[in-house]
């Protein structure tokens, strides 16, 4: 095994540590950093509570501050760190991991504070500056991005000439008791989607008003949710990757009450990133409201029902018209038993661990910045059915979305 670093004692920092820690064969030592060192304290004496193989070392750093991070690494000497913090922190680590030689991975693409936007560009832009070192930075290693990538990539390796058609398909049909809280981080949640959506049709992006195109998709062992058509990052590197593709979506359910919170949030102004005067300081609405709402890693006791993430895709197999259809279902509570988390929380960090496997490994070891589906998918995939995270196939069958 490797020793890792992972960077962010959130929910999902939460789901990684412990992942590691139970799999020695990969990682021979576990280090968690955070900002708040008593959250990476929580979670390692959680973690040897249920009785995981490997203990968990805990370390304070700000991942805003390079030479923080350049010192950490120095004194560690990890194989790689899961970066796990917020998307604000990705090209901050990706230079202390070219300053100090450590592999890199994380689950979100960059993001800066002052502007919504997301994309891959700056964090491509390190390509020549990893090949040179002989590092490796894996981008987007969650579920979704990440497993959704390799999902594709398996699609095409195995059940597809051409890939035409790409519906990227994520319902949330838990329930966490709470009236209003985001799954992963508020802040970054709420970005998201108050966002423009857009999707990639014949060559272009369409760009429409937030929330404005919904249906009802039918999800395995759930039914109808009424879903709602985002921009999410894979779509970039999917696209591109797979130049096939006429039309990629991605597609999230919503409940009612959740949309009406948000409208009325929105409304007043709580959902802005423009900094207000208060009483004299410099205060982010966004922020703000982030500092009342729950945490994601709080919200897993009594969290009950499941997700259900998959990829429906339509295209060409030996001239014929072929679809493919392949899928998780996570029980939020089956997580809460196993690591104390909810199932967002736990189908990010599942993969994370798996792709910081096959890093330390050498399985999927290459110099350089890739997404997920640049790599061959089928150890990940024999990887998610042996770590929780099985998945259906339905082959040239019944498609939950109809077109
Ligand atoms: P949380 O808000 O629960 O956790 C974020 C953690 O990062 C906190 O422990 C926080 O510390 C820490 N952190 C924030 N800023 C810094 C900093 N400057 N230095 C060190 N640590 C810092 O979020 P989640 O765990 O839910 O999400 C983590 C990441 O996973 C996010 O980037 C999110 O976008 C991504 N994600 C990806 C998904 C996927 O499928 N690909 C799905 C869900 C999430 P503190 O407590 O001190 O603030």
């Amino acid at each position: 095994g490797k020793k890792v670093i992972i960077i962010g004692a959130g929910g999902v920092g939460n789901v990684v540590a412990k992942k590691c820690a139970m799999n020695p064969a990969f990682f021979s030592e576990v280090v968690l950093a955070s900002r708040t060192l008593k959250k990476c304290d929580a979670i390692a004496e959680e973690a040897k509570k249920i009785g995981l193989p490997t203990q968990i070392q805990t370390r304070q750093v700000d991942a805003d501050d390079v030479p923080a991070l350049v010192a950490l690494f120095t004194t560690e000497k990890p194989f790689m760190v899961i970066n796990v913090a917020l998307p604000y922190q990705d090209l901050t680590i990706m230079d202390a991991c070219l300053a100090t030689g450590v592999h890199y991975m994380d689950t979100a693409n960059y993001e800066p504070k002052d502007v919504a936007k997301f994309e891959y560009s700056w964090q491509w832009a390190y390509q020549e500056r990893f090949k040179e070192a002989g590092l490796m930075a894996l981008l987007g290693c969650g579920f979704d991005p990440g497993v959704t990538g390799v999902y594709t990539a398996y699609a095409n390796k195995h059940y597809f000439d051409e890939m035409h058609y790409l519906d990227i398909i994520d319902c949330n049909a838990g329930d966490h008791g709470k009236a209003f809280a985001t799954n992963f981080n508020p802040e970054i949640n709420i970005r998201e989607i108050t966002q423009k959506g857009k999707y990639w049709e014949n060559g272009q992006w369409v760009e429409i008003d937030a929330m404005s195109i919904h249906k009802p998709i039918s999800y395995p062992n759930i039914g109808p949710k009424e879903s709602y058509l985002l921009y999410h990052e894979e779509l970039e590197s999917l696209t591109k990757n797979f130049p096939s593709i006429k039309r990629a979506r991605f597609w999230m359910t919503f409940g009612q009450a959740y949309l009406t919170h948000l409208e009325v949030l929105q409304n007043v102004g709580m959902t802005s990133i423009q900094p207000i005067k208060f009483n004299g300081l410099d205060i982010v609405p966004l922020e703000f409201l982030k500092a009342v709402l729950p945490e994601p890693g709080t919200l897993g006791e009594n969290y009950s029902g499941q997700t259900s993430i998959g990829c429906q895709i339509k295209g060409v197999k030996d001239g014929k018209d072929a679809t493919y259809y392949v899928y998780n279902n996570c029980h939020h509570a089956d997580c809460y038993k196993e690591v104390q988390a909810q199932g967002v929380s736990y189908t990010t960090g599942v993969p994370a661990m798996i792709g910081a496997a096959l890093i330390c490994e050498g399985t999927w070891l290459k110099p350089g910045v890739y997404n997920v589906e640049e790599f061959n998918p089928d150890p990940f995939m024999e990887l998610l059915n042996v770590h929780g995270l099985p998945w259906n196939e339905e082959v040239n069958g019944e498609l939950p979305h109809e077109y």
